[in-house]
């Protein structure tokens, strides 16, 4: 059995390596790095495939998280509510653009932004609501955008770890997770759902006039060559990374249906366990299991941690702080004990391998030493 990671890379590549080095010649061939035309055919088909009437690409996750808080033109002090169980990108831009973060509690089965919270964070200033798509399937975006439009409120979907994935609303309509709010961002990074051999990252939005004020501030604030109407920033998709994308977007519903298979073994494996509980799957979302996150209960994480990798197994913690206890953002408005689900989750959440590339004896191994170490 060959070694087992959190995320195979290298055989994916070598099972679409025909495909994807003769993607990459041709960019090398043309020599067009920046703004070849293979950016704006991955936009197109990224677009279609995401229901989404624009797609602007941009150089990671971050950036397109920045470049929509930019483009939706909110002044300094102005008020944006995410969940305190993410990423730091999420808040971390917030803070960068001189914006308040304000955070909420997320709901303690699906780790996503709970909607009755963020009703009772709004004030005068709240201009947005960016609720994170976490570990692959969509946030509650019915009681996301009931909220918003009470109140008026953008939003934003943090959508890097969930790319493909449907929301199901009460009267049966779907619509992509990425696509519902006033914009969507989403991350290429190499180990997300659908990652390039690099850094790259994209905006959603239905909005036509939103997205040319998108791309214009994502290409220095420029409209027209040396014109400059907003302050903006250098933020491109290379040409060979959208070349890569481009294959890899064919394989995408491939990549999560082979996700699914890896979470269907677990789930069976795990679903009676006393000291662990499998990831509750949302009856609005499917799930693309960017991570397969269980809560380990009774028993002590680390030591599960430590006699899993002992035995060749690695495992990660996403996330180990919640984002109020956090150095860089700490804030006297948040005690410990203000966010008791996410606190909780970030003592408890295990994440085990899952990728698009494990075999049937791999799974078995992983699953029969997990069932004995937990037990
Ligand atoms: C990966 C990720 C990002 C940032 O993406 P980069 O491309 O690494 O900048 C933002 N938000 C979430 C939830 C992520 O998982």
């Amino acid at each position: 059995m060959q070694e087992i990671r959190m995320v195979d890379l290298k055989t994916q590549y070598q099972r679409l390596k025909s495909e994807l080095d003769v993607a990459i010649a041709q960019v090398l061939e043309s020599t067009q790095f920046i703004k070849g035309p293979e950016v704006k055919r991955f936009e197109e088909n990224l677009a279609r495939y995401m229901g989404a009437k624009q797609v602007i690409a941009c150089a990671n996750g971050t950036d397109a998280l920045q470049i929509a808080m930019m483009a939706l033109g909110y002044e300094p002090g102005d008020e944006v509510i995410t969940a305190d169980f993410t990423y730091i990108a999420t808040a971390e831009v917030i803070a960068l653009l001189r914006l308040k973060p304000v955070l909420v509690d997320v709901n303690p089965e699906t780790f996503t932004i709970d909607p009755s919270a963020i009703e009772k964070a709004i004030t005068p200033k709240t201009r947005a609501i960016v609720p994170v798509h976490l570990f692959g399937q969509s946030a509650d975006m019915e009681g996301v955008m009931k909220v918003a439009k009470k109140h008026n409120l953008d939003v934003i979907e943090d959508n890097a770890q969930a790319i493909g994935a449907d929301y199901t609303f009460s009267d049966g309509r779907k619509q992509k997770a990425g696509t519902i709010g006033t914009i969507g961002t989403t991350s290429f990074f190499p180990s997300k759902n659908l990652g390039c051999f690099g850094d790259g990252g994209a905006l959603f939005t239905n909005d036509d006039a939103l997205a040319a004020k998108i791309r214009m501030i994502a290409n220095h604030g420029q409209s027209t060559q040396y014109i400059h109407d907003e302050i903006g920033v250098n933020s491109r998709l290379d040409t060979l990374q959208a070349a890569i994308l481009d294959i890899k977007l064919k394989y995408l519903n491939d990549f999560a249906a082979r996700r699914v298979k890896v979470a269907d073994y677990y789930d069976k494996a795990f679903g009676g366990l006393k000291n662990a509980q499998i990831p509750v799957r949302a009856p609005y979302s499917n799930h693309v299991f960017h991570q397969y996150t269980l809560k380990i209960k009774n028993i002590n994480r680390d030591e599960v941690r430590r006699k899993l990798a002992d035995k060749g197994i690695p495992s990660m913690i996403y996330y180990p702080l919640p984002m109020h206890v956090q150095k860089a953002y700490k804030d006297e408005r948040y005690k410990e004990g203000a966010f008791p689900v996410s606190e909780e989750l970030c003592k408890s959440v295990l994440s085990l391998p899952i990728h698009t590339e494990f075999n049937e004896e791999e799974l078995k191994y992983i699953a029969e030493t997990f069932i004995n170490i937990v037990k």
